[in-house]
């Protein structure tokens, strides 16, 4: 097991990466009385090896259930157990659970101790890290929320064995987002990695969490409030949010072909060789992720018009400056236009 740790601004967090699950008593703050946020879909498989906790609240699943009525009913029960200020907060689940558990704990009697364990892919390499929490407002993502730093997250791979093979492929987008803009050594492990014989190897699987973890940590370590380069973890996103909203899309799917998009565009600006964009479409690919859609071109630009990282005609785009490596540029929406009706 490994152990990393963030210290910033927001809090300190203490990310542990391994087989986890059935010890994770041992680093919980014994003095305080645990209360376990989880959905039903977790619970129903592991509630059998949940630290001993005074109550487990279930919130459903899906993200129609991130919203502040789920949020007030978890406050209700918090009241009516009398938890105070010595409660702490363990969420059991993917990345709905984790936001709305810490955006609970963010707010609850202003504030007590939280955790994770985070039980998909997506959530040990990106929900769980960084210390953003939040719901859903009217219809918007992650509209309310808050920067607070997890005290703990345990990332225990084995829990990968139930996972379906579309949530881990969702999540590998985010793994190969971190390689294509931070790491090229781990950009070549993962062109080496079968998700056929290997992604249910806790393994193989523990050191690729690890590794994404340390790059997303050391992003948000510099730029803790997203005024930078945590801009950089956009990468694919700005499409990718255009094409979730326009085509229906999975967040790892839209991010996919966000990514093939923003390579295509790297190397009309000459910033990536053709083999190398080559290469992110082989290993997207291989990890069961489209690279190209059917895309309502005006739509999408609609919808890119309306980001808010549009100036003008102009939008802050998230660029490959070969692989292992990135820069923001403002792009052109013209020149988007036509890379995504060539493609
Ligand atoms: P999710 O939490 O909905 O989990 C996906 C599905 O898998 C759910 O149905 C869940 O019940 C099920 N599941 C979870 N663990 C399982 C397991 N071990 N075995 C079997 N089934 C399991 O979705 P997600 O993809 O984990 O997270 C998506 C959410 O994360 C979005 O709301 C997004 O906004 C948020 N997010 C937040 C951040 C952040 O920085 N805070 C970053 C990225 C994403
Ligand atoms: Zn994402």
């Amino acid at each position: 097991m490994k152990i990393h740790e963030i210290s910033g601004k927001t809090g300190h967090s203490r990310i542990l990466v391994g087989k986890v699950m059935d010890d994770a008593a041992m680093y919980l703050p014994e003095e305080c009385p645990l209360v376990i946020i989880t959905d039903d879909t977790v619970r129903h498989y592991y509630e059998g090896r949940f630290p001993k906790a005074s109550t487990v609240i279930s919130i459903g699943t899906g993200e129609k259930i991130k919203t502040l009525d789920t949020v007030a009913m978890i406050y209700e029960r918090l009241v009516s157990l009398q938890a105070d200020r010595s409660v702490f907060l363990l969420g059991i689940g993917g990345g709905i659970v984790c936001d709305i558990t810490g955006f609970v704990a963010s707010t609850y009697l202003r504030g007590v101790r939280f955790g994770y364990m985070a039980t998909t892919l997506l959530a040990q390499v990106d929900a769980g890290v960084g210390g953003k929490t939040g719901v859903n407002f009217m219809g918007y993502k992650n509209m309310v929320g808050t920067f607070n730093q997890p005290e703990l997250v345990f990332c225990d791979p084995r829990f990968f064995q139930t996972l379906p093979e579309e949530e881990l492929s969702c999540g590998f987008a985010e793994i190969v987002k971190h390689a294509a803009i931070a790491d090229a050594m781990y950009f070549e492990t993962l062109e080496h990695f079968s998700m056929k014989e290997q992604v249910r190897d806790p393994d193989v699987m523990e050191p690729i969490v690890y590794r994404s973890v340390l790059i997303k940590a050391a992003i948000v370590n510099r730029d803790e409030r997203e005024k930078g380069e945590r801009r950089k973890l956009n990468f694919g996103h700005t499409l990718g949010h255009a094409l979730e909203k326009t085509a229906g899309l999975r967040h790892g799917q839209a991010v996919s072909i966000g990514m093939m998009s923003a390579a295509r565009l790297s190397m009309e600006k000459n910033l990536l060789s053709a083999e190398d964009v080559l290469r992110l479409s082989v290993l997207l690919e291989s990890l069961h992720l489209p690279t190209r859609a059917d895309m309502d071109v005006p739509a999408v630009i609609d919808a890119l018009g309306r980001d808010k990282k549009r100036e003008g005609d102009m939008i802050y785009f998230v660029l490959m400056n070969g692989i292992g490596d990135a820069l923001i540029e403002k792009i052109r929406l013209d020149l988007l236009e036509k890379i995504l009706t060539e493609q």
